[in-house]
């Protein structure tokens, strides 16, 4: 059995708040938000990053995703949302089990957009990328 907080929510060993469940995929709440109606959505098949999950899985988070985005949208009056999924710990992943964050955003909610930097290297980046493609 993998020691896995979400798993666990799934398995009802740790309460959560639903939003929404199919076969696939559970949707609910973040516990420690970072705007009102803070949403996670997960597969239920235990994956650690979006590199390893099940295409089929893909398919069914992204949906439902799309689904419960305009849910709370609606819902929470937002201006408009972030969805966001980090992946492994360098990029902040602290729950190694696949999630989207539905971030609803509000104009004058204060949180800050990402900002783009310089680039004169994007045809060398690219030949690097492309290889493994
Ligand atoms: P990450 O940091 O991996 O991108 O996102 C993990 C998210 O899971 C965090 O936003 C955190 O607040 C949320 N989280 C961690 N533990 C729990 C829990 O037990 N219940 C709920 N609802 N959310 C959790
Ligand atoms: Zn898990």
């Amino acid at each position: 059995m993998i020691d896995c907080i979400f798993c666990k929510i799934l398995n009802n060993e740790i309460p959560s708040t639903k939003l929404y469940e199919d076969e696939g995929v559970y949707a609910f709440l973040d516990i420690r938000p970072i705007s009102k109606g803070h949403a996670l959505v997960v597969p239920k098949r235990h994956s650690e990053t979006f590199l390893d999950m099940a295409s089929e899985d893909i398919d069914s988070l992204f949906k439902t995703t799309q689904k419960v985005a305009t849910a709370v949208m609606e819902a929470m009056n937002a201006d408009g949302f972030n969805i966001g999924m980090a992946n492994f710990p360098a990029a902040g992943q602290s729950v190694p089990h696949s999630h989207v964050h539905i971030i609803p955003r509000f104009s004058d909610d204060g949180l800050k957009h990402w900002s783009g930097g310089e680039s004169n290297d994007l045809e060398e980046i690219q030949k690097k990328i492309v290889k493994f493609l």
